[in-house]
């Protein structure tokens, strides 16, 4: 929690009352959760071809055992070209 901590610790009085009064409004939890759906989202872009993948997507889990990424596609075509430019 200390990060925390300093990140209150270094607000000024304007920041400190405006930061109490949203999360009394309860934006806070809106706020992350918009964020958190940006993220959802990003990971749901095909990365070799940039089309917005559906529910049937193929994801694609690789990398060393200490360092996975996940990468989702929207067809096999752009699985198999993924594949053909990592193999290298
Ligand atoms: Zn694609």
């Amino acid at each position: 929690m200390e990060h925390q901590n300093n990140l209150i610790e270094k607000l000024t009085i304007e920041e400190l009352t405006e930061l109490k009064r949203i999360i009394k409004e309860g934006m806070v939890e809106k706020l992350i959760e918009n964020k958190l759906e940006k993220f959802k989202n990003n990971n749901k872009i095909c990365p070799v071809c940039n089309t917005q993948i559906e529910d049937n997507g193929l994801t694609l889990i690789f990398g060393p055992t200490d360092f996975r990424k996940k990468a989702t596609f929207d067809a096999a075509d752009c699985l198999e070209y993924f594949i053909s430019k990592i193999r290298k």
